[in-house]
């Protein structure tokens, strides 16, 4: 019987022979270090933090960023081809090395002064510190950009942080977080670098997830939380940073729909050719054959948008919109996918020892985070009609 591809049009064969080596090098990582011990860190509830010298090792990071906070030339398929691979096996693993490595990482590399790339993003390179990225309020993430409620006000050489994060990934264990926040004399937003440890901040974390499970979230709080102007991130201009921060990352969470989508397909097409009902492989019937094919043109049909979108994105040529739709479509689409994968399996499509389970649960938080569906539909709504459904 054929091993089940979700590579079904060889899309892999129209990258280099580096890119491919690099894809490679994913699988065998996720394969070898994230697979053995995945069902278990999701059942705590915690994540691996031994992984971390074991992806330090592998230096995936330099495939991505230079020292300078610059981007190699092929950087955004090289985030993708990583994230794709990771959520095939694990899409926590994609999410903790996305928040750390896109998130925080390109916050200060867009928004830093040169003094503050040389001190970070080395060291960031390496893994040696671990970074988080704390925009979302407990008030809500969509309004975030409008109704920031946290506030930082400036006093000499330093300014006070007041306010509450919430659902920021890596940071229960991060070396520092990225807050942003808005100015109560100027209204413009800033970002700081605030480290663990500054009094007046405090991390608690969100237990009881239903998705992503291996993530660790956090509920920040800021009470007077004294920063150094030295850890403002120093070219930071308002709310266009942050949002270029977002454009850039929301193209990884696209591939994260299209990776977890495979990982499903792939565990879906095995089990069809081995379970057996009515005396029959249940792969012979046609009704299962259905669904498969349904997953496949899905997964084949979001490998090309996102390929699309991240050539699109090294040549400088991706706009808010292509990310956004490109977010829409794959969330959606893996939704779709996984539903039919979990289906697959039957009863045993809820139990964690088969695989699909975990797909099926990581993909609400996809759905919803980096924009929801809704709010990346208005982006691309605004941009096709010049109208803003936005208040
Ligand atoms: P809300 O904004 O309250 O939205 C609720 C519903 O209302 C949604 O369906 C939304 O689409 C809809 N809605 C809102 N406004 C409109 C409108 N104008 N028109 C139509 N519908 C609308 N944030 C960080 O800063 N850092 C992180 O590391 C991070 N990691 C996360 C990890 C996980 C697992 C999750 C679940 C979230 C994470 N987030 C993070 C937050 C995430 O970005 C937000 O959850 C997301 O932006 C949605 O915000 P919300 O949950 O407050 O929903």
């Amino acid at each position: 019987l054929p091993t089940p591809d979700a590579d079904f049009f060889g899309q892999m064969d129209t990258l280099t022979q580096a890119q491919r080596d690099f894809a490679g090098e994913v699988r065998g990582f996720m394969h070898t270090h994230v697979a053995p011990v995945m069902n278990e860190y999701w059942n705590r509830d915690e994540f691996p933090r031994h992984l971390i010298p074991e992806l330090k090792k592998h230096d995936f990071m330099r495939r991505i960023w230079n020292e300078d906070g610059s981007r190699t030339p092929d950087a955004t398929i090289m985030e993708g081809l990583f994230t794709m691979e990771a959520c095939k096996v694990d899409v926590s693993t994609a999410v903790f090395f996305g928040v750390h490595a896109g998130l925080a990482f390109a916050s200060i590399a867009l928004g830093g002064s040169d003094a503050q790339k040389a001190e970070w993003l080395p060291r960031m390179l390496d893994m040696d510190v671990i970074g988080a990225f704390g925009l979302t309020e407990p008030e809500g993430g969509s309004q975030v950009s409008q109704g920031m409620r946290t506030t930082c006000k400036r006093d000499g050489d330093s300014w006070t942080l007041r306010g509450q994060k919430k659902w920021i990934g890596n940071s229960p264990f991060s070396d520092f977080t990225v807050i942003w926040a808005r100015d109560v004399d100027t209204q413009e937003v800033r970002g700081f670098i605030v480290r663990t440890g500054t009094s007046g901040y405090e991390v608690e974390k969100i237990e009881g997830k239903t998705a992503l499970r291996i993530v660790e979230n956090g509920l920040i709080t800021l009470t007077d939380c004294r920063v150094p102007d030295t850890d403002r991130l120093q070219n930071v201009q308002g709310w266009r940073t942050t949002a270029e921060v977002l454009k850039l990352t929301r193209a990884g969470v696209a591939w994260q729909g299209v990776g977890c989508a495979m990982g499903a397909y792939e565990l879906a097409a095995a089990y069809a050719q081995t379970r057996e009902q009515f005396g029959k492989r249940i792969g012979e019937f046609q009704l299962i054959q259905n669904h498969l094919v349904h997953m496949l043109g899905n997964v084949s049909t979001l490998f090309a948008l996102c390929l699309r979108l991240s050539h699109m994105a090294d040549a400088g040529d991706m706009r808010d919109e292509h990310a956004a739709l490109a977010k829409v479509v794959t969330a959606a689409r893996c939704r779709e996918t996984v539903a039919l994968a979990r289906e697959t399996f039957g009863g045993n499509g809820i139990l964690l020892e088969y695989g699909v389970a975990k797909h099926f649960a990581d993909t609400e938080a996809i759905y919803s985070y980096e924009g929801t569906n809704e709010i990346n539909t208005l982006v691309v709504g605004r941009a096709i009609t010049g109208l803003s459904a936005f208040v």
